[in-house]
């Protein structure tokens, strides 16, 4: 029988994705968000703006039996939104009652199912200090230490979400996705993140131009593309006896610095990189350096043993396709412009 699915936060970047994707298999889609998609309209059956926040309207979303709810929505954003301190009594304040309304909602509808949104942002500090090994395997997470608040909120809502399983008989799936990029995702105004900050600064740097890396560029990541993040979401859920928390990520890791020479290979450009460290970056923006832990890299042991899963997309490939798009959006910005 067709299933009924709400995807929370899909008018953000992974929601759309994943919006369309459950579409192309067979579900009826409600997808509810404070916004529309800002790139392309929502393949959803029924697309709702509601803030989450807002308990007394996101019940009337319950109208029908729903099977399953996805839950992406969250006050999020790249380096630049979520560790300067400044909007961290926001990001826990909005994230924590969207993700208190959602269980109280699946447990008063007697939703079955639920997969909940949480990230590699959950991993203590100090295992990943040393830029060339982070350790990020899921049963590394306590003692707990994450660099930000953002990290807290979603260790305090993954334990949420996983009380509400164990008291009320709810099926939560957790995964703890690690930097996702691609196509259709934010790229600038300061909630993107480093691969698509580095697509289009290169983008819009001409030959001889440099571009302004944060930090050292030694930092460690690994980045994931978003149709494979999709993949892994939909395997974890249909998994019959696993439920996580695991890693949603790849496990292929780079330098900051390597990735902006990979970004800047791909566009042909004669471009070098200019990093912006300590008292020079606060001079430029007036705080301190956001650029999170040294090191971080999915560790996928568990996700490959329990859904057989990995990741397949190289990262050279995906880049070269999130760099086409938002070279895409930049071109198209000059022209409206000019
Ligand atoms: P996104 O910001 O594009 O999507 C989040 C969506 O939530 C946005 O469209 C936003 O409008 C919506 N939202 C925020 N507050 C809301 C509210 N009060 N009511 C309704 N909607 C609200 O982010 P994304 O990259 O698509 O991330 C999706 C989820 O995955 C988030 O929970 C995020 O924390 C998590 N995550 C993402 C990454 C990544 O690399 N993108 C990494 C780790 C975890």
């Amino acid at each position: 029988m067709r299933k009924n699915v709400i995807v929370c936060g899909a008018g953000g970047f992974i929601g759309s994705h994943l919006v369309r994707r459950l579409k192309n298999d067979g579900y009826w889609v409600r997808g509810v968000d404070i916004k529309h998609p800002e790139f392309s309209e929502s393949a959803a059956d029924d697309f709702v703006i509601c803030d989450l926040r807002d308990q007394h309207k996101y019940k009337k979303l319950f109208d029908r039996q729903i099977d399953e709810v996805y839950q992406l929505a969250a006050d999020m954003g790249g380096a630049g939104y979520l560790f300067t301190g400044e909007n961290d009594a926001d990001v826990m304040h909005n994230s924590a009652l969207i993700n208190l309304n959602t269980l109280d909602n699946c447990r008063e509808f007697k939703v079955p199912k639920v997969f909940y949104s949480s990230s590699a942002c959950v991993y203590p500090e100090y295992n990943q200090m040393d830029p060339t090994n982070p350790k990020c395997s899921e049963d590394t997470v306590y003692p707990a230490e994450p660099d930000s608040e953002y990290g807290w909120e979603k260790l305090f809502s993954e334990r949420m979400y996983l009380t509400y399983e164990k008291n009320h008989g709810i099926n939560v799936k957790v995964g703890r996705f690690h930097n996702i990029y691609g196509p259709e995702g934010t790229w600038e105004g300061g909630k993107e993140k480093a691969p698509a900050a580095m697509c289009r600064k290169v983008a819009m740097a001409k030959d001889g131009d440099s571009i302004e890396v944060w930090g050292d560029g030694k930092q460690t990541r690994s980045f994931l593309h978003v149709e494979q993040c999709v993949e892994a979401i939909i395997r974890l859920m249909n998994s019959k006896n696993f439920n996580g928390p695991v890693n949603i990520g790849s496990d292929e890791m780079i330098s900051i610095n390597e990735l902006a020479e990979m970004t800047i290979k791909i566009s042909g450009k004669n471009i070098s990189v200019n990093n912006l460290v300590g008292d020079e970056f606060e001079k430029k923006y007036g705080h301190r350096c956001p650029i999170g832990v040294n090191g971080r890299n999915s560790d996928n042991a568990l996700i490959s043993k329990e859904l057989g899963w990995s990741p397949h997309y190289p990262l050279k490939d995906g880049m070269s396709n999130a760099f086409e798009w938002i070279n895409k959006q930049v071109q198209s910005n000059k022209t409206e412009s000019a």
